[in-house]
Protein backbone atom coordinates (compact mmCIF):
# COMPACT_ATOMS: atom_id res chain seq x y z
CA UNK A 1 0.00 0.00 0.00
CA UNK A 2 1.30 3.35 -0.96
CA UNK A 3 -1.27 5.73 -0.37
CA UNK A 4 -3.78 7.60 -2.45
CA UNK A 5 -1.97 10.39 -3.61
CA UNK A 6 1.45 9.14 -3.99
CA UNK A 7 3.30 9.78 -7.18
CA UNK A 8 6.10 7.36 -7.69
CA UNK A 9 9.03 9.57 -8.07
CA UNK A 10 12.22 7.68 -8.26
CA UNK A 11 12.22 3.55 -8.56
CA UNK A 12 15.93 2.47 -7.13
CA UNK A 13 16.85 -1.00 -7.26
CA UNK A 14 15.58 -2.23 -3.76
CA UNK A 15 13.31 0.91 -2.83
CA UNK A 16 10.82 3.37 -4.27
CA UNK A 17 10.68 7.11 -3.66
CA UNK A 18 7.29 7.95 -3.06
CA UNK A 19 5.63 11.77 -2.78
CA UNK A 20 4.55 12.32 0.51
CA UNK A 21 0.55 13.64 0.49
CA UNK A 22 1.46 15.26 3.90
CA UNK A 23 4.06 17.66 2.72
CA UNK A 24 6.12 19.00 -0.21
CA UNK A 25 9.36 18.63 2.48
CA UNK A 26 9.16 14.94 2.68
CA UNK A 27 9.14 11.81 0.92
CA UNK A 28 8.35 7.92 1.41
CA UNK A 29 10.83 5.31 0.91
CA UNK A 30 9.32 2.11 0.19
CA UNK A 31 11.26 -1.12 1.25
CA UNK A 32 10.89 -3.47 -1.49
CA UNK A 33 11.49 -7.59 -0.83
CA UNK A 34 14.13 -7.07 -3.95
CA UNK A 35 17.86 -8.09 -3.35
CA UNK A 36 20.48 -7.26 -6.25
CA UNK A 37 24.27 -7.48 -6.63
CA UNK A 38 26.78 -6.75 -8.67
CA UNK A 39 24.68 -3.60 -9.92
CA UNK A 40 21.77 -5.57 -10.64
CA UNK A 41 23.68 -8.45 -12.09
CA UNK A 42 22.46 -10.76 -9.92
CA UNK A 43 18.22 -9.86 -8.46
CA UNK A 44 16.00 -12.10 -6.66
CA UNK A 45 12.70 -11.35 -4.43
CA UNK A 46 12.64 -12.83 -1.07
CA UNK A 47 9.55 -12.46 0.60
CA UNK A 48 10.17 -10.14 4.19
CA UNK A 49 13.65 -8.67 3.28
CA UNK A 50 11.82 -5.19 2.67
CA UNK A 51 10.69 -5.17 6.08
CA UNK A 52 13.55 -6.45 7.54
CA UNK A 53 15.49 -4.13 5.63
CA UNK A 54 13.28 -1.37 6.73
CA UNK A 55 13.15 -2.22 10.45
CA UNK A 56 17.18 -2.01 10.38
CA UNK A 57 17.51 1.30 8.98
CA UNK A 58 15.00 2.41 11.09
CA UNK A 59 16.22 1.18 14.56
CA UNK A 60 20.08 2.27 13.16
CA UNK A 61 18.84 5.97 11.92
CA UNK A 62 16.99 6.44 15.04
CA UNK A 63 19.74 5.37 17.36
CA UNK A 64 21.83 8.26 15.06
CA UNK A 65 19.58 10.77 15.47
CA UNK A 66 19.25 10.01 19.54
CA UNK A 67 23.19 10.44 19.40
CA UNK A 68 23.19 14.22 18.08
CA UNK A 69 23.39 12.43 13.98
CA UNK A 70 21.50 14.89 11.94
CA UNK A 71 19.40 12.20 9.32
CA UNK A 72 16.59 12.41 6.98
CA UNK A 73 14.08 9.99 8.98
CA UNK A 74 11.42 11.47 10.10
CA UNK A 75 9.29 8.60 11.20
CA UNK A 76 7.81 5.39 10.76
CA UNK A 77 4.96 4.78 8.56
CA UNK A 78 2.21 1.85 7.87
CA UNK A 79 4.36 -1.09 6.07
CA UNK A 80 8.40 -1.36 5.36
CA UNK A 81 8.04 2.66 4.16
CA UNK A 82 9.60 5.40 6.02
CA UNK A 83 8.76 9.11 5.85
CA UNK A 84 11.74 11.11 5.40
CA UNK A 85 12.86 15.31 4.60
CA UNK A 86 13.44 15.63 1.20
CA UNK A 87 16.82 16.07 0.23
CA UNK A 88 18.81 16.04 -2.69
CA UNK A 89 21.01 12.87 -2.96
CA UNK A 90 24.71 13.90 -3.28
CA UNK A 91 26.22 11.95 -6.35
CA UNK A 92 28.52 10.10 -3.76
CA UNK A 93 28.59 7.22 -1.67
CA UNK A 94 30.60 7.50 1.02
CA UNK A 95 32.19 4.28 2.45
CA UNK A 96 33.81 3.66 5.98
CA UNK A 97 35.83 0.26 6.34
CA UNK A 98 37.11 -1.38 9.92
CA UNK A 99 38.15 -4.58 7.92
CA UNK A 100 39.00 -4.81 4.86
CA UNK A 101 36.64 -6.91 2.69
CA UNK A 102 35.23 -6.20 -1.05
CA UNK A 103 36.57 -4.05 -3.69
CA UNK A 104 39.41 -2.47 -1.09
CA UNK A 105 40.70 -6.17 -1.21
CA UNK A 106 40.42 -6.86 -5.10
CA UNK A 107 41.99 -2.86 -5.96
CA UNK A 108 44.98 -2.69 -3.33
CA UNK A 109 45.57 -6.95 -3.35
CA UNK A 110 44.72 -6.10 1.14
CA UNK A 111 43.88 -10.02 2.41
CA UNK A 112 40.21 -9.72 3.27
CA UNK A 113 39.98 -9.67 7.05
CA UNK A 114 42.69 -7.00 7.55
CA UNK A 115 41.87 -5.26 10.25
CA UNK A 116 42.68 -1.31 9.22
CA UNK A 117 44.69 0.55 12.17
CA UNK A 118 42.26 3.27 11.79
CA UNK A 119 38.46 3.43 9.94
CA UNK A 120 39.25 4.34 6.40
CA UNK A 121 36.79 6.56 3.99
CA UNK A 122 36.19 6.55 0.86
CA UNK A 123 34.16 8.21 -1.52
CA UNK A 124 32.76 6.84 -4.89
CA UNK A 125 30.99 8.37 -7.64
CA UNK A 126 28.19 7.46 -8.65
CA UNK A 127 27.78 6.98 -11.96
CA UNK A 128 26.73 3.28 -13.52
CA UNK A 129 27.45 3.66 -16.73
CA UNK A 130 31.52 4.27 -14.69
CA UNK A 131 30.89 1.28 -12.80
CA UNK A 132 30.94 3.87 -9.75
CA UNK A 133 34.70 4.21 -9.57
CA UNK A 134 36.72 5.61 -6.87
CA UNK A 135 36.91 9.33 -6.06
CA UNK A 136 40.01 11.50 -4.73
CA UNK A 137 38.10 14.14 -2.44
CA UNK A 138 40.42 16.50 -4.75
CA UNK A 139 38.70 15.13 -8.11
CA UNK A 140 35.29 15.29 -5.97
CA UNK A 141 35.60 19.02 -5.32
CA UNK A 142 36.77 19.47 -9.00
CA UNK A 143 33.66 18.26 -10.87
CA UNK A 144 31.41 20.28 -8.26
CA UNK A 145 30.10 17.32 -6.56
CA UNK A 146 30.91 19.09 -2.99
CA UNK A 147 32.93 21.56 -1.57
CA UNK A 148 35.90 21.04 0.49
CA UNK A 149 34.47 21.91 3.97
CA UNK A 150 31.40 19.50 2.81
CA UNK A 151 33.71 16.65 2.40
CA UNK A 152 35.05 17.21 5.58
CA UNK A 153 31.87 17.30 7.46
CA UNK A 154 30.40 14.43 5.31
CA UNK A 155 34.23 12.24 6.67
CA UNK A 156 33.59 14.11 10.55
CA UNK A 157 29.73 12.32 10.51
CA UNK A 158 30.99 9.34 8.52
CA UNK A 159 33.68 8.27 11.12
CA UNK A 160 31.01 8.60 14.04
CA UNK A 161 28.29 6.71 12.66
CA UNK A 162 31.10 4.19 12.26
CA UNK A 163 32.14 4.70 15.96
CA UNK A 164 28.38 4.52 17.48
CA UNK A 165 26.90 1.21 15.44
CA UNK A 166 30.80 -0.35 15.74
CA UNK A 167 30.28 -0.14 19.41
CA UNK A 168 26.36 -0.94 19.43
CA UNK A 169 27.15 -3.69 17.38
CA UNK A 170 30.22 -4.75 19.89
CA UNK A 171 27.42 -4.91 22.66
CA UNK A 172 25.58 -8.47 20.82
CA UNK A 173 28.96 -9.47 19.85
CA UNK A 174 28.72 -8.40 15.97
CA UNK A 175 32.16 -6.64 14.07
CA UNK A 176 31.11 -4.14 11.90
CA UNK A 177 33.60 -4.60 8.57
CA UNK A 178 32.40 -2.03 6.24
CA UNK A 179 29.10 0.24 5.51
CA UNK A 180 27.77 2.57 2.63
CA UNK A 181 26.55 6.22 3.33
CA UNK A 182 24.55 8.20 1.25
CA UNK A 183 24.81 12.38 1.64
CA UNK A 184 21.68 14.65 1.16
CA UNK A 185 21.81 18.48 0.99
CA UNK A 186 18.48 20.01 2.40
CA UNK A 187 16.88 23.32 0.47
CA UNK A 188 18.57 25.41 3.69
CA UNK A 189 21.99 23.67 2.42
CA UNK A 190 22.33 21.41 5.33
CA UNK A 191 23.71 18.00 4.80
CA UNK A 192 21.86 14.70 6.58
CA UNK A 193 22.58 10.91 6.41
CA UNK A 194 20.09 9.78 4.51
CA UNK A 195 18.80 6.60 1.95
CA UNK A 196 19.48 3.19 4.35
CA UNK A 197 21.58 1.64 6.78
CA UNK A 198 21.16 -1.99 6.98
CA UNK A 199 22.48 -5.53 6.04
CA UNK A 200 22.07 -4.52 2.43
CA UNK A 201 24.43 -1.43 2.94
CA UNK A 202 26.76 -3.25 5.40
CA UNK A 203 29.29 -6.08 6.52
CA UNK A 204 28.70 -7.58 9.56
CA UNK A 205 30.10 -10.34 11.30
CA UNK A 206 28.54 -12.77 13.78
CA UNK A 207 31.14 -14.05 16.69
CA UNK A 208 32.57 -17.01 13.89
CA UNK A 209 33.19 -14.27 11.01
CA UNK A 210 30.01 -15.45 9.41
CA UNK A 211 28.57 -12.87 7.72
CA UNK A 212 24.93 -11.47 8.03
CA UNK A 213 24.96 -9.19 5.27
CA UNK A 214 24.37 -9.04 1.75
CA UNK A 215 27.62 -10.85 0.85
CA UNK A 216 25.58 -14.21 1.54
CA UNK A 217 23.66 -12.87 -1.29
CA UNK A 218 26.71 -11.94 -3.43
CA UNK A 219 28.47 -15.16 -2.81
CA UNK A 220 25.45 -17.42 -2.77
CA UNK A 221 26.74 -18.81 1.10
CA UNK A 222 23.77 -18.95 3.04
CA UNK A 223 19.91 -17.36 3.46
CA UNK A 224 19.65 -13.70 3.81
CA UNK A 225 16.19 -13.47 5.12
CA UNK A 226 17.11 -15.62 8.35
CA UNK A 227 20.49 -13.59 8.52
CA UNK A 228 18.35 -10.26 8.83
CA UNK A 229 16.46 -11.59 11.10
CA UNK A 230 19.15 -12.30 13.42
CA UNK A 231 20.84 -9.29 12.04
CA UNK A 232 17.63 -6.85 13.66
CA UNK A 233 17.03 -9.47 16.71
CA UNK A 234 20.54 -8.70 18.02
CA UNK A 235 20.42 -4.87 17.56
CA UNK A 236 17.31 -4.24 19.31
CA UNK A 237 18.98 -6.38 22.40
CA UNK A 238 21.49 -4.06 22.22
CA UNK A 239 22.13 -1.46 24.97
CA UNK A 240 21.99 1.71 23.57
CA UNK A 241 22.76 3.84 26.50
CA UNK A 242 25.95 1.28 27.24
CA UNK A 243 27.55 2.62 24.42
CA UNK A 244 29.90 6.58 25.53
CA UNK A 245 30.14 9.46 23.86
CA UNK A 246 32.73 9.86 20.89
CA UNK A 247 34.96 12.99 21.35
CA UNK A 248 35.09 15.23 18.75
CA UNK A 249 37.93 17.96 18.25
CA UNK A 250 37.11 21.11 16.25
CA UNK A 251 39.77 23.31 14.87
CA UNK A 252 39.11 27.17 14.76
CA UNK A 253 41.42 28.67 12.92
CA UNK A 254 41.47 32.82 13.23
CA UNK A 255 43.92 34.88 11.04
CA UNK A 256 43.92 38.43 10.66
CA UNK A 257 42.56 39.58 7.37
CA UNK A 258 44.55 40.54 4.20
CA UNK A 259 45.29 44.01 4.40
CA UNK A 260 45.17 44.10 8.56
CA UNK A 261 48.14 45.32 10.06
CA UNK A 262 49.64 42.19 12.20
CA UNK A 263 52.30 43.59 14.33
CA UNK A 264 53.33 40.22 15.81
CA UNK A 265 53.60 38.60 12.28
CA UNK A 266 56.00 41.62 11.51
CA UNK A 267 58.14 40.67 14.75
CA UNK A 268 58.09 37.57 13.63
CA UNK A 269 59.24 38.23 10.32
CA UNK A 270 62.16 40.34 11.21
CA UNK A 271 63.57 37.79 13.83
CA UNK A 272 63.62 34.98 11.57
CA UNK A 273 65.37 37.20 9.13
CA UNK A 274 67.78 38.14 11.92
CA UNK A 275 68.38 34.94 12.42
CA UNK A 276 69.74 33.86 8.69
CA UNK A 277 66.35 32.53 7.73
CA UNK A 278 66.25 33.06 3.45
CA UNK A 279 63.45 33.92 1.36
CA UNK A 280 60.92 34.98 4.22
CA UNK A 281 58.30 37.49 2.48
CA UNK A 282 55.63 37.68 5.10
CA UNK A 283 54.23 36.50 8.55
CA UNK A 284 51.17 36.50 9.59
CA UNK A 285 50.43 35.49 13.08
CA UNK A 286 46.61 34.56 14.24
CA UNK A 287 45.07 32.00 16.77
CA UNK A 288 44.01 28.49 16.69
CA UNK A 289 41.37 27.21 19.39
CA UNK A 290 41.13 23.29 19.69
CA UNK A 291 37.72 22.04 20.85
CA UNK A 292 36.90 19.12 22.14
CA UNK A 293 32.97 17.92 22.22
CA UNK A 294 30.56 15.35 23.59
CA UNK A 295 28.96 15.20 20.64
CA UNK A 296 29.16 14.57 16.80
CA UNK A 297 29.32 17.29 14.16
CA UNK A 298 25.87 18.03 12.91
CA UNK A 299 24.52 21.21 10.65
CA UNK A 300 23.22 22.68 14.24
CA UNK A 301 26.64 22.34 15.70
CA UNK A 302 28.06 24.27 12.93
CA UNK A 303 25.50 27.15 13.07
CA UNK A 304 26.57 27.48 17.19
CA UNK A 305 29.82 27.58 15.69
CA UNK A 306 29.56 30.37 13.27
CA UNK A 307 27.36 31.93 15.87
CA UNK A 308 30.35 31.73 18.89
CA UNK A 309 33.20 33.23 16.20
CA UNK A 310 31.26 35.69 15.74
CA UNK A 311 30.22 37.12 19.23
CA UNK A 312 33.38 35.57 20.96
CA UNK A 313 36.49 33.69 19.18
CA UNK A 314 37.15 36.07 16.59
CA UNK A 315 36.72 39.79 15.46
CA UNK A 316 34.87 39.68 12.12
CA UNK A 317 35.75 43.23 11.22
CA UNK A 318 39.81 42.42 11.22
CA UNK A 319 39.74 38.33 11.40
CA UNK A 320 38.61 35.63 9.57
CA UNK A 321 37.87 32.44 10.74
CA UNK A 322 37.44 29.36 9.43
CA UNK A 323 36.33 25.75 11.19
CA UNK A 324 38.08 22.75 10.19
CA UNK A 325 36.97 18.97 11.21
N1 LIG B 1 27.93 -0.82 -0.73
C1 LIG B 1 26.62 -0.43 -0.94
N2 LIG B 1 26.24 -0.02 -2.20
C2 LIG B 1 27.11 0.04 -3.23
C3 LIG B 1 28.45 -0.36 -3.02
C4 LIG B 1 28.82 -0.78 -1.75
O1 LIG B 1 25.80 -0.45 -0.03
O2 LIG B 1 26.71 0.43 -4.34
C5 LIG B 1 28.36 -1.26 0.62
C6 LIG B 1 28.68 -2.74 0.66
O3 LIG B 1 27.54 -3.48 1.06
C7 LIG B 1 29.77 -2.82 1.70
C8 LIG B 1 30.48 -1.47 1.59
O4 LIG B 1 29.57 -0.60 0.95
O5 LIG B 1 29.21 -2.92 3.01
C9 LIG B 1 31.78 -1.56 0.83
O6 LIG B 1 31.53 -2.12 -0.42
P1 LIG B 1 32.74 -2.42 -1.42
O7 LIG B 1 33.35 -1.13 -1.85
O8 LIG B 1 33.64 -3.42 -0.80
O9 LIG B 1 32.04 -2.98 -2.72
P2 LIG B 1 31.47 -4.46 -3.02
O10 LIG B 1 32.64 -5.36 -3.15
O11 LIG B 1 30.58 -4.78 -1.88
O12 LIG B 1 30.73 -4.25 -4.29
Amino acid sequence: MTGEHSDLIREGKVKRVLSDPASPDTIIIEFTDAVTAGDGAKRAEMLGKGKLACETSLLLLRYLQQRGIATHLVEKLDGPRLRCRRVEILPVEVVCRNIAAGSVCRRYGIEQGTVFKRPVVEFFLKDDALGDPLVTPEVAVQMGLATEDELAFIRSVTLSVNYYVRELMRQVKLTLVDFKLEFGRTPEGELLVADEISGDTMRVWDETSTSLDKDLFRKSTGDLVSAYVELLERLVSADTKAVGPRTERIVVEVMPKRGVKNPPGEVTMKALRRLGMKGVQDVRVGKLFVISLDRPVSPALMRELEAMNLKLLSNPVAETHHVRL
